[in-house]
């Protein structure tokens, strides 16, 4: 076996590589949506997230649904609910009465954004006047309520508002010594755009975790789609890799299992540990994948 390979981590049982992972998951809006989010808690549930995160509608659409989320999740599960939140739309004191809320209901831990424009990402963004500015300056307002855990949205390909990659990691550095945690990356499928990233964090003496968001491509037009809103790149291997299966659930579904799989499998060749799961509220990719990590359920690791 040649050096590389030997000093790589073994790829197999959570014991020995320690892998942990978190799930993000979006309020439903319908009885139906409801259905599929609550199946697949059920399923995911027993893989032992670090915690789940719930999001935040754009412009605060969802701050009633976000929060009976987080609430069932606290209620009926053992699972630690990290709640979204974001400054667009609404005063200090409103958001204040978010946080103090959540504080109430016994949340820990809050993903604190300043999210977007009205308008979507294409607008220009501008605070409300008597609002938190950005997402460092929400940190430090949640900071200031209670010492909860506070996690914040970081850019491998910088944000489109950025001029500069080093203007993005201003703002990171920002929410850093407004007290933030940790961060969680906007997903990428380039994994050397990420190493870069972090290269250039590190080297600006940052060493908060740095945890890679992974969106397994459940519809590749619409992550396309999303990415294009974003600022994330869709290299062409990835667009190859789903051509032609626009009617073929069946094969996307194995092409994306296959997909992520092998960027989980090197981030972890390359040292990750931490990983965030964009779920889109489905189970079965992020199931799958957590196993291949050596995640297993209680019983299944208890029968082992
Ligand atoms: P900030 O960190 O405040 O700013 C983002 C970037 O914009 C900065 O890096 C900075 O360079 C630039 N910038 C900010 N202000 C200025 C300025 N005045 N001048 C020049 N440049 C500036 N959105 C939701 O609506 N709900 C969610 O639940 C949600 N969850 C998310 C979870 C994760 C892990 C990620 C990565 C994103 C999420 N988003 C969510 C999207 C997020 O709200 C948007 O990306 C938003 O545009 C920026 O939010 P932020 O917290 O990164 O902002």
């Amino acid at each position: 076996m040649d050096k590389a390979a030997q000093e790589r981590p073994s790829r197999f049982p959570r014991q020995r590589t320690g892998i942990r992972v978190s799930f993000e998951f979006f309020p439903p809006k319908t009885e139906e949506m409801e259905k599929t989010l609550w199946d697949s808690i059920e399923r995911l549930h027993p893989l032992h997230p670090s915690f789940v995160s719930v999001t935040y509608g754009a412009g605060g659409s969802t701050r009633e649904r976000t929060h009976s989320t987080v609430n069932r999740l606290l209620a009926e599960t053992d699972l630690v609910p990290a709640a979204h939140l974001t400054c667009v739309a609404a005063t200090r004191e409103d958001v204040d009465d978010v946080i103090r809320a959540y504080v109430a209901a016994g949340v820990r831990h809050i993903v604190a954004l300043r999210g977007d424009a009205v308008g979507g990402p294409g607008e220009r963004y501008a605070p409300h006047p008597g609002g938190y500015r950005n997402a460092a300056d929400l940190t430090a307002g949640i900071k200031r309520i209670a010492p909860i855990e506070v996690s914040v949205a970081a850019y491998p390909e910088k944000h489109p508002d950025s001029p500069s990659v080093d203007a993005d990691i201003d703002m990171l550095e920002a929410k850093i010594d407004a007290g933030a945690n940790r961060a969680i990356t906007q997903f990428f499928f380039d994994n050397d755009l990420y190493f870069r990233y972090l290269d250039r964090v590190h080297a600006r003496g940052i060493s908060l975790p740095i945890v890679p968001g992974i969106l397994p491509v459940q519809n590749f037009n619409q992550t396309r789609a999303f990415a294009l809103r974003c600022g994330a790149s869709i290299p062409p291997w990835l667009a190859d890799r789903f051509a032609g299966l626009d009617d073929d659930v069946a094969t996307r579904k194995l092409i994306a299992a296959a997909v992520a799989a092998e960027q989980v499998f090197d981030l972890v060749d390359r040292g990750v540990r931490d990983f965030h799961f964009y779920t889109m509220n489905r189970a079965d990719l992020v199931y799958a994948i957590c196993h291949l990590l050596g995640l297993r359920p209680d019983e299944a690791r208890a029968a082992a």
